[in-house]
């Protein structure tokens, strides 16, 4: 079972966001900004590019979470960044899909 699957499963502790049926959303253990929570999918889906279009909805599901948490956060307005990194190059280290929200700061571009 994968890091992020123990995590929806409760079997290692995060500090809980909120979750649904399909959703679950936590703080990052090393965040780079002020907010920075990952928002997971229940299901796994090792990388963007094992999501098929059967996930579609899913995939929607994440994005409409995040904007339910940035409004919570009240970042929303000032604006915040979603990130999905997908394999080595991009830095992904854990192989569970995840959207970074991120906010609470400047974000500059390009990214690193
Ligand atoms: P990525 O590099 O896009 O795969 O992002 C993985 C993210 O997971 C990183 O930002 C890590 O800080 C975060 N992370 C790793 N382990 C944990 C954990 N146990 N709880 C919360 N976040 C974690
Ligand atoms: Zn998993």
């Amino acid at each position: 079972m994968c890091l992020f699957c123990k995590i929806i499963d409760r079997k290692i502790p995060s500090k809980f966001v909120c979750e649904d049926e399909y959703v679950f959303a936590f703080e990052d253990i090393n965040p780079q900004a002020p907010v920075h929570i990952l928002v997971v999918p229940k299901k796994h889906i090792s990388t963007m590019l094992e999501a098929g279009p059967d996930d579609n909805e899913l995939i929607g599901r994440l994005f409409q979470a995040a904007n339910k948490i940035a409004r919570d956060r009240n970042i929303a307005e000032r604006g915040f960044r979603l990130v999905i990194n997908c394999n080595p190059d991009a830095g992904q280290s854990v192989y569970h899909i995840h959207l970074h929200l991120m906010g609470g700061r400047i974000m500059r571009w390009p990214p690193g």
